[in-house]
């Protein structure tokens, strides 16, 4: 590799770290819409989900993590869709960064993420006018979800609180002058 490469790795390396360095509390959701698919995509901070941010140093806090994985591997209990489309899951996938233990001499992540992907083939997917987030009951430490909403028309952002855990996309009338 010529030494030129690895100079500029190592100078660009922190300021990516932190460009993408999330904010605790705040998770983001993006949902794309495909014409009966439907790809939903979460992102959360480690603290958000098991309430540290480095290795787990006990069984309790190993026990934590397992269990948060296989809670993120059953989207019906974080994401709420309307019965009336009929979704049904084709996938799921869970990635965890940064819980493992650092190599000697390495120091730990500044930071550790959840990252979810889900895939839905919908029987009608323009029944989805409301989308719930129980998610904010499973997690006790999430606050915000920034949710992105993937249409042909574009994408529309919804803040999302725990006051208020849904997404509205009011009736066909308002998205068709609204152009959501
Ligand atoms: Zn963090």
């Amino acid at each position: 590799m010529p030494m030129r490469g690895v100079a500029l790795a190592a100078v660009l390396l922190p300021s990516l770290a932190l460009a993408q360095a999330h904010q605790h509390g705040r998770s983001t959701v993006m949902i794309t819409f495909e014409g009966k698919r439907l790809a939903i995509e979460v992102v959360a901070p480690g603290p958000d989900i098991v309430g540290y941010e480095r290795p787990p140093q006990s069984a309790a806090e190993q026990q934590a993590l397992a269990a948060a994985v296989a809670l993120l591997k059953t989207p019906s209990a974080l994401i709420d869709l309307p019965a009336a489309a009929r979704c049904t899951l084709d996938e799921a996938e869970v990635t965890v960064e940064g819980y493992d233990a650092p190599a000697a001499g390495a120091p730990a992540a500044a930071h550790t993420e959840f990252e979810a992907a889900y895939m839905f083939t919908c029987v009608d997917p323009s029944a989805i006018r409301v989308i719930g987030f129980p998610f904010f009951a499973k997690f006790p430490n999430s606050a915000e979800l920034e949710v992105t909403l993937v249409t042909d028309r574009g994408p529309t952002v919804y803040e999302v609180t725990r006051d208020k855990p849904r997404v509205d996309r009011g009736n066909a009338l308002w998205r068709w002058l609204t152009g959501r």
